[in-house]
């Protein structure tokens, strides 16, 4: 299942500043994100941007050997209401395990 945040995500991650959020259309900025290779997708209707996975399938944000998050402090909001955030592990990426076969929602 892909990484999929809101404007206020991208604002606190740095990739979208504030003036961008407050003044340019929410369609505008997912072009500039996706031509810039941030963002694989923008749904419109729901103003969802899905943020572009590594090859290996892993979030963008996710380091790869150890497997923490590297933006664990301005992470989106979802990351944070992820049941596993609740463990006192920080920095450690609640979808970050080690993908096992079949499971659909660990590759972020
Ligand atoms: S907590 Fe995990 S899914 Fe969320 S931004 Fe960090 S690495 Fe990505």
């Amino acid at each position: 299942m892909p990484l999929e945040v809101r404007l206020p995500d991208l604002v606190r991650l740095g990739i979208v500043d504030a003036f961008e959020a407050e003044h340019e259309a929410p369609k505008q900025i997912a072009r500039r994100l996706e031509k810039a290779g941030l963002i694989e997708h923008f749904n419109f209707k729901r103003e969802v941007f899905t943020v572009a996975r590594r090859a290996s399938g892993d979030c963008h944000f996710l380091d790869a050997k150890t497997r923490r998050c590297t933006v664990y402090e301005q992470r989106p909001e979802i990351c944070r209401k992820h049941p596993q955030a609740m463990s006192p592990r920080p920095h450690h990426c609640p979808y970050g395990a080690k993908r096992q076969a079949g499971s659909a929602g660990h590759d972020r």
